[in-house]
């Protein structure tokens, strides 16, 4: 059976196919500036195929999906014999609100489900249900699935996701904590099992998800019980562009001093704070380490800021849920940053948690990084969040 999973943004779509008798990726891709004026990257993973890489006029998302599916067929760059050979799609889709604590076969009342998610996430949202309905458009009765950002962590308890705001806003307008990259913690959470060789039920598991975007989960027993993001993606931890968690009244403060309306001040949460707002030099983790080589301070603190806190989080949840057995590392910096992990560890010691410093310098490969007395465990972990979407899709389906 062969799945094509979609992951679509506003101007973008990226897209993976998956040959699941095996799981193996046969081709993967990226079409960008979509609507604008059009690229696709196309990258045939079988021997003899062409990369394809050129502009190309892509005028919206059905376009960029016809695109693909030709591609994918073509003679050139193909990988298989035509359309027919995709058993299904699934899509990765930010926001499923409290509707979804699992990934489902879209219909038109799941399509309307995530269309009232819209307010949650007004920037995700919308391109995924573009995604969705040019793949409809497009591929006409192949059954789609959506695999939620959110699903995972509806195990949440009241504790963790209530905001201590009147409680008529959660009734009326659901504003609570909802969490994101739940795939990626939900992946991650089973290698650790695998790799520590036990039942996931029984271990008590911290993942950091750290690349553009970061988020700290608590997994105990295969559920997450709390998570740092939160009614937004803009919550928790400090990231690339985004503050984090801040105190609100900084908000209406900064508004005034700089006569920012609501949106230019969002738009500074979102895109110019983070370890760019504190360094003034990139949100990009490798330039800040190259920057702090050349004596950059600002550089060095706000890595000092943003390892900081994923520490904080890393004890903050071990005490959450009475224990930690492993914690894991994963994403761009979770995978490669070998100087954030031996700092975020640094202290770790209090919860019986110590990395070793050679073991460490790895990247991008499941490896576990603990010292040889530590009680529990270190693990990097590459995720693949790809992956879990055409497993969900293929069981869906099946
Ligand atoms: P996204 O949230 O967009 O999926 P990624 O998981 O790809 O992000 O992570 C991107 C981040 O990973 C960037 O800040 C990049 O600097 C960082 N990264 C990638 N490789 C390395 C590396 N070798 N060392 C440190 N950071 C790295």
């Amino acid at each position: 059976m062969k799945v094509l999973v979609i992951n679509a943004g506003s101007s973008s779509l990226k897209y993976q196919l998956f040959d699941m008798t095996d799981e193996r990726v046969l081709a993967k891709g990226l079409c960008e500036r979509i609507g604008i004026d059009g690229h696709i990257k196309h990258t045939p993973l079988l021997d003899g195929k062409a990369v394809f890489d050129e502009d190309i006029p892509l005028p919206d998302h059905a376009a960029a999906i016809a695109i693909v599916l030709e591609k994918m067929t073509s003679a050139e760059s193909g990988v298989i014999a035509d359309m027919g050979e995709i058993s299904a799609v699934g899509h990765r889709v930010v926001h499923g609100g409290e509707n979804f604590s699992a990934s489902t076969l879209i219909n038109d009342e799941v399509l309307a489900a995530i269309e009232a998610c819209i307010p949650l996430a007004p920037l995700h949202n919308p391109a995924n249900i573009t995604g969705i309905t040019a793949c409809q458009a497009v591929m006409g009765d192949v059954p789609q699935v959506a695999v939620f950002d959110t699903a995972f962590h509806q195990t949440m308890p009241g504790q963790a996701y209530m905001y201590a705001l009147p409680y008529n806003y959660y009734e009326q307008y659901k504003v609570r904590r909802y969490g994101f990259h739940g795939t990626s913690h939900r992946y991650v959470a089973e290698r650790a099992a695998a790799m520590l060789g036990k039942p996931l039920s029984e271990l008590k598991l911290i993942s950091c998800h750290m690349g553009n975007g970061s988020s700290v989960a608590a997994i105990d027993g295969g559920k997450s019980v709390d998570t740092s993001m939160g009614f937004t993606p803009l919550a928790g931890l400090p990231m690339g562009t985004r503050v984090g968690d801040i105190d609100a009244g900084i908000i209406e403060f900064l508004m005034g001093k700089e006569n920012l309306s609501i949106g230019e001040m969002l738009g500074v949460l979102n895109k110019k704070s983070g370890v760019l707002g504190v360094s003034g030099v990139s949100s990009d983790f490798r330039d800040l380490e190259d920057a702090v080589l050349e004596g950059n301070e600002r550089a060095k603190l706000a890595l000092q800021v943003f390892r900081y806190h994923v520490s904080k989080f890393i004890g903050a949840y071990a005490v959450a849920m009475g224990g930690v057995d492993a914690v894991i590392f994963t994403a761009g910096v979770g995978e490669n940053g070998i100087n954030d992990r031996e700092a975020i560890c640094k202290n770790l010691g209090v919860l019986g948690i110590e990395l070793d410093p050679v073991k460490n310098q790895v990247r991008a490969k499941e490896t576990d990084i603990s010292a040889a007395g530590s009680r529990g465990r270190v693990l990097v972990i590459p995720t693949n969040e790809e992956l879990v979407i055409a497993r969900d899709t293929r069981e869906i389906i099946a």
